[in-house]
Formats: structure tokens, sequence, C-alpha cells
């Protein structure tokens, strides 16, 4: 997919450009993430193994991840920068908008914990009874009547301000 792809999808669903880009690059990220953690690790195999036919088959494989790897990491950098090159205003205090997004990415279920299932008690009142549910990458409890993601949990949390939890959450 190119930069134009999103964009003109964006602009045919009405959905904001810079949000359509941030959506992609949250599929393209953990992928490019794996796959450099795998060739990471088979270049780690290829340093430890004396056996010529382990070195061989773990370049080739290497190589396979190379081929897959290269074409997302260039649709992620053409995306981040048509995102930078229209915004490189700064947040107060330092902080922009890429670091936001990146603090929204983070997953809510690091900081509330939902192993148990979608639903769970609420931990912004007292509640007895799971009124929390877990949608995507944020919460609502319909008790309290209010919705969190990542930033908004983490100030609530941790007591700290809106800057603090983003820069957390990097
Ligand atoms: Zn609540």
């Amino acid at each position: 997919m190119t930069v134009k792809t999103v964009i003109s999808a964006a602009k045919e669903f009405g959905v904001p450009e810079r949000y359509a880009i941030m959506r992609r690059l949250s599929f393209l990220q953990p992928q490019i993430k794996h796959l450099e953690r795998e060739i990471w690790g088979a270049q780690r195999r290829i340093e430890r193994s004396s056996d010529p036919l382990v070195k061989a088959l773990t370049e080739s494989f290497i190589r396979d991840q190379e081929k897959e790897l290269r074409p997302l990491k260039r649709e992620a950098t053409a995306l981040l920068n048509h995102v930078n090159g229209k915004e490189t205003v700064l947040a107060p205090g330092g902080i922009t908008p890429e670091m936001i997004d990146q603090a929204r990415q983070y997953p809510i279920t690091s900081i509330i914990d939902f192993s148990k299932g979608r639903y769970r008690c609420c931990p912004f009142h007292k509640d007895r009874n799971p009124s929390m549910a877990l949608y995507d990458n944020h919460v609502h409890c319909f008790v309290c009547n209010r919705s969190w993601d990542s930033i908004s949990a983490t100030m609530e949390l941790d007591g700290v301000n809106f800057r603090e939890a983003v820069l957390a959450l990097q």
C-alpha cells in the first residue's frame, strides 16, 4: 500500500487523514518489530553456530525476512514523513503528536488487567459487579459513564498529568 492509497481511502470513508495514517502505522509497526526481532535472533544463531548447514539455512531465512521487511519499512517511513511534514508543531512540554499517538496505542490491558475477560470491576469507583468493558484499546465504565484510553487511565491511576502520562507510555 502507498501513502496515496491510505489518504484516498480516508477521504472516501470520511475519516481524518491523520487517523487513517496512524491506524495503518499501528498495523505495520508490530509486523516490522516482529520481523526485526526474527532477523536479530537469526543473526545471533549464525554467530553462535559452527555448523555450515545451519548458517546457510539461517542466512536464507534472514534474506526472506528482509525481503518481507523492506516494503513494510518503506511504507511506514513514507507515512511517518507525510504526517511529520504536516505536523511539525510541538505539543506543550515538548511532546509531539506522534508521541501522543504512541502513548494511545500502548495496550490498555497492560494498565488495567482484563485477563479474565472483556468485563471487570471498575477501578475508578467502588464496584462489586463488573461495570467496566474493554473496547479496542479503551475501556468504558457504565456506572461512572466514562471512557478511558491508555493516557487518561495512566493519568488517573498514577496521579500524573497528560505530559507525564504520554512520556511514561513511550
Ligand atoms: Zn466506574
